[in-house]
């Protein structure tokens, strides 16, 4: 039977497996396996509010064991390590409990076709510093390690006559430093219904600080505008044009000398593929260790490996390159679907096209804004507030669709109805 690979069950991997799961798996027509690093699942733009405690990542969060089990594939917590292409076979690395003992060895595994959807991490351009002091938002651990920090801080304000304010500094002014920049100011309001009462957005200091001349340089002129007056009308310092050169225990050093003081340091300005992509199996990387696709989505230099999502580098007939977006990664796993199932059937692959619907930020619950994009539109429209919040989430939506079906979403959507109803608005503990 052939077996079909995914690694990294992440926003296209998890979509993909499970559609394999349930066309291929349940039917007994491959064997569909997915891999990834940790035990469950939580959809990457969702991190900003779990660092924050605006989600809690407990409730949202999707066992790859139990999803695995009601979707017809099958699921190996493990972490790839090499793939050694003669005799397609994955390694993955050996795993040790926090006291350093082996859970289990280095593990072999064989493939026939292979999909590579491990997402991306925080790129720190070997800045001085910042590996050490600043928190990047590239999984729950991370999100968590914020928000632990954040409450302490929080905390000793609360308590302490000497610190009178909460410095945090974000570099990035991307949609992820944009879009946290406004949640904290949410958790700020929020933890002063919950034994804070002398907690003001006075007293939290956040800095966002951006390379280029505008924010969210990915969008148009406009409606970086508009969240740029957004962000300060809330009392985020804007910082642009301001390059970061080091970080310290005292908070960051731009390039001109000026030390922008923070207790918390959150990196959040570009993309990279895990660095030990780069030298993999002899397949071809670009300089952030992408792996190059052709437009069928498999690799340049073996065409049982399919790449999705922000592992991958591909072109697309202008010559730019497809966005590191979940949008992409959602696309990119239902084209992968169809060209290997004609790979399989001996049909024709078809070119992958990026079809850019729009881009949407959310700062948290004071505004969402965003552009457009599409027929209706006819190019890009402007689009704020409540339209825009609609949109902004249906994007998860469809994440969930893809995985539950419509029916199971809708129920999900009615549970989240309800609990905030019942349960605290910001995660408490
Ligand atoms: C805070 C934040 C906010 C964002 N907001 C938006 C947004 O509003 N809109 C948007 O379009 N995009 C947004 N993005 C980008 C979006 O999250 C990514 O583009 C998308 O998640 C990429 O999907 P992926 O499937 O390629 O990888 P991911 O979703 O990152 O999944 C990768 C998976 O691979 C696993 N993995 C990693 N390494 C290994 C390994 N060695 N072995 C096994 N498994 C491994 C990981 O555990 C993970 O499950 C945001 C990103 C962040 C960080």
């Amino acid at each position: 039977m052939t077996k079909i690979v995914i690694v990294g069950g992440g926003a296209g991997g998890l979509e993909l497996a499970t559609k394999f799961g349930r066309k291929f798996g349940k039917k007994g027509k491959a064997e569909v396996v997915l891999i990834d690093r940790n035990a469950s699942h939580l959809w990457k733009p969702l991190l900003h509010e779990v660092a924050t405690g605006s989600l809690d990542a407990g409730v949202d969060a999707l066992s790859y064991r139990a999803h695995a089990r009601n979707h017809g594939f099958d699921f190996q917590l493990g972490s790839l390590q090499d793939i050694q292409r003669d005799s397609k076979t994955l390694v993955l690395s050996a795993m040790y409990d926090e006291s350093g003992e082996l859970i289990m060895p280095e593990r072999h595994l064989n493939y026939d076709v292979l999909i590579m959807a491990i997402g991306s991490t925080s790129n720190d351009f070997n800045t001085e510093g910042v590996r050490d002091h600043c928190i990047f938002l590239d999984s729950p651990e991370q999100a968590h390690r914020f928000r632990t920090e954040m409450n302490n801080q929080f905390l000793k304000l609360h308590t302490s006559m000497e610190q009178k304010t909460v410095d945090i500094a974000i570099v990035g002014g991307g949609a992820t430093g944009v879009e946290l920049s406004a949640e904290l100011h949410n958790a700020v309001k929020e933890l002063q219904n919950y034994g804070f009462k002398d907690l003001d957005s006075k007293k939290l200091n956040v800095s966002l600080v951006e390379a280029g001349e505008r924010i969210l340089p990915a969008l148009p002129p406009r409606i970086s505008g508009a969240a740029h007056q957004e962000l300060t009308k809330l009392g985020v310092k804007v910082c642009t044009n301001t390059m970061i050169v080091k970080a310290d225990k005292n908070g960051l050093t731009t390039k001109e000398g000026e030390l922008i003081p923070a207790q918390i340091m959150v990196w959040a300005a570009g993309i990279k593929a895990p660095d030990f992509i780069k030298d993999i199996a002899g397949l071809e990387t670009n300089r952030i260790n992408q792996l190059v696709v052709k437009d069928t989505l498999q690799t340049t230099r073996d065409e049982n490996i399919y790449v999705i999502g922000d592992l991958a580098s591909c072109t697309q007939a202008d010559g730019s390159f497809v966005p590191p977006r979940a949008q992409a990664a959602h696309q990119m796993a239902s084209h992968a679907y169809k060209n290997i199932v004609a790979q399989f059937n001996g049909g024709q692959l078809k070119p992958y096209v990026y079809n850019d619907h729009g881009s949407l930020v959310s700062l948290s619950r004071f505004s969402t804004v965003g552009s457009l994009m599409g027929n209706l539109t006819k190019g890009s429209m402007m689009v704020e507030g409540r339209i825009a919040r609609v949109v902004y989430v249906s994007l998860y939506r469809m994440h969930q669709v893809a995985l539950h079906g419509t029916f199971k979403t809708g129920l999900m959507m009615l549970v989240g109805r309800i609990n905030r109803a019942l349960r605290p608005n910001l995660k408490l503990h």
